[in-house]
């Protein structure tokens, strides 16, 4: 076992059954740690924990309470949670006068609300070991603006602005709190918006995705890949002094 010994490698991983999530889950078995994945879609986070070599699928709604009470209360039976990465997300683009109510209320459900919610079953138990590293996977939308996105970069600025704040409540207490902020990367949500991009604009998906790509300066998606290495690297025994940090994992995108 590696990253601090076997009383702190349980990890949950919220959307852990695809995309980054399942990138860092990949990412963080082969380090060692024992995961439970969580998702909404039973099969989705089955079918991930059956890759791993000790990966327990619990289905979870990060925007309904009691689904995450019950989910975390699950988790914590298999041994104590030293480690919470918040990567349930989902994307939204549509000009704000096409944005409904309901539409924004669930993407600060799930961006934002669903931090709030995973974050609060596992503080107390990690203050009282006094260990503990929450990495929420914010995105470069939780550092600057892009058009056509107020809700889900609202959501995301909130994620950040969370993470900071939490961060300083718990400087102390030997749990570290930060954000991964990836650029646009190439999973299933990057390729729902091309699909999205070219049925609103007419351009077909490999023009739109040189449009998404122009944002990062080395002109490409990011891998999820990167991503979780980043994450790795911040939940690691070498990371005790980076906390309340927002990460820009985006080729250098200038914020
Ligand atoms: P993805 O493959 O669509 O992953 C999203 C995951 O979240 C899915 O596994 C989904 O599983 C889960 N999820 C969605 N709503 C949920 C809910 N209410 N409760 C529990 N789980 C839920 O897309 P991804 O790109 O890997 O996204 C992962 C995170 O990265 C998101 O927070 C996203 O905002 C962020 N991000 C992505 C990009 C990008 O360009 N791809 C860039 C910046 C940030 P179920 O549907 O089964 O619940």
């Amino acid at each position: 076992m590696t990253q601090g010994g076997p009383d702190r490698t349980h990890a949950v991983i919220t959307g852990g059954g695809s995309g980054i999530g399942l990138a860092i889950a990949r990412r963080m078995a082969t380090a060692g740690y024992r995961l439970t994945l969580m998702g909404r879609r039973q099969e989705r986070v089955e079918a991930a924990a059956a890759e791993l070599p000790e990966a327990h699928p619990i289905a979870v709604d990060v925007t309904s309470e009691e689904s995450v009470r019950d989910g975390f209360a699950k988790a914590a039976e298999i041994a104590p949670i030293t480690v919470l990465i918040n990567n349930a997300g989902a994307e939204l683009a549509a000009p704000l006068q096409r944005t409904s109510l309901s539409q924004w209320h669930a993407m600060l459900a799930v961006n934002l609300t669903g931090v709030y919610l995973c974050t609060r079953q596992v503080v107390p138990g990690m203050v009282e070991r006094k260990y503990g590293r929450i990495v929420t996977v914010a995105s470069t939308a939780g550092l600057r603006g892009y058009a056509y996105t107020t809700a889900y970069t609202a959501a995301k600025h909130g994620a950040v602005g969370f993470t900071r704040a939490l961060a300083l409540e718990l400087s102390r207490s030997g749990v570290t709190v930060n954000c991964v902020c990836p650029g646009f990367t190439d999973t299933d949500l990057v390729s729902r918006s091309l699909e999205n991009i070219s049925q609103r604009t007419g351009r077909n998906v490999e023009e739109a995705q040189k449009e998404l790509e122009r944002f990062n300066p080395q002109g490409r998606l990011v891998d999820p890949d990167e991503v979780a290495a980043a994450v790795v690297w911040l939940i690691s025994a070498d990371s005790t002094a980076l906390t309340g940090q927002a990460i820009s994992v985006s080729g250098g995108e200038v914020m």
